[in-house]
């Protein structure tokens, strides 16, 4: 079965007492007997203070990148020794790493297989720029990170893959739940080719890029979308929690 969730990505904002505060203020709204999963992730920094606001909580702690080497003179860098005993889930290859970081589909591949020998879940996000959307490649270029980032993967249980077009992410500009649907079953189709019927099925699907709760609604309906992956939103605890809520059926 696959699983319902909702995943915060705070980005590069938030000090470690604002981190604190917002995820004080998330668990307070969110139903620990809520049918959708919850994951928050805050910067580097703040993920231990979050893990012990967060304790009982039931919300699941992320982080949003990692380097896929387990430890060694990577300056600045964050292995999954690190992060294993913090986090359950790794944000691999957001569009901003791949356009402002400049990393590869192969980059993303070492990283998604580090976060499973290490025993994590990646969150795998892929998705086309308004170019090559209104070139027509859309499709291609989202299968062909897809395949890339999986190579070599088993694709089932325990992979989470967000479709996040980059033309929505952040611009207020969201994609339709048809389109974003459209691809979501593409991305099924890709799964089934890669890893069997069974497999394609157990793999949560989540649609980001300007995710409200205004809109989370049209994306839970489509038979593909499990979730969604939320930028901007997720940084107002009371918008976050209203779209977990949409999102779960009780809001
Ligand atoms: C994101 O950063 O993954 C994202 C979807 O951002 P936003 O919700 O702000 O568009």
């Amino acid at each position: 079965m696959t699983i319902s969730m909702i995943v915060g990505n705070w980005k590069m904002n938030t000090t470690v007492d604002e981190a604190e505060a917002l995820a004080t203020q998330i668990a307070c709204g969110v139903s620990d007997d809520s049918n959708v999963g919850v994951v928050v992730c805050p910067p580097f920094i703040s993920l231990v203070a979050v893990q012990s606001t967060l304790k009982n909580s039931g919300i699941s702690l992320g982080a949003q990148d990692v380097h896929h080497e387990v430890s060694g003179a990577f300056t600045g860098a964050v292995s999954t020794n690190m992060l294993v005993n913090i986090c359950q889930y790794v944000i691999v290859g957001h569009s901003e790493r791949r356009s402002i970081f400049r990393e590869s589909d192969a980059a993303v591949n070492l990283k998604v297989k580090a976060v499973l020998t290490a025993g994590m879940t990646p969150i795998l996000c892929i998705g086309e720029s308004l170019e090559e959307r209104e070139g027509g490649s859309a499709e291609a270029v989202v299968e062909s990170q897809l395949r890339l980032g999986l190579e070599g993967v088993e694709a089932g249980a325990g992979i989470v893959v967000a479709y996040e077009p980059v033309w929505a992410i952040g611009t207020g500009r969201s994609a339709s739940p048809e389109i974003a649907q459209a691809m979501m079953a593409h991305i099924r189709q890709t799964l089934v080719a890669i890893g069997g019927e069974e497999a394609a099925a157990e793999v949560s699907l989540l649609y980001g890029g300007s995710v409200n709760a205004g809109n989370v609604g049209g994306y839970m309906e489509q038979a593909d979308i499990n979730g969604a992956l939320v930028g901007g939103a997720s940084l107002n605890a009371e918008s976050f929690v209203e779209i977990v809520r949409v999102a779960a059926g009780t809001g």
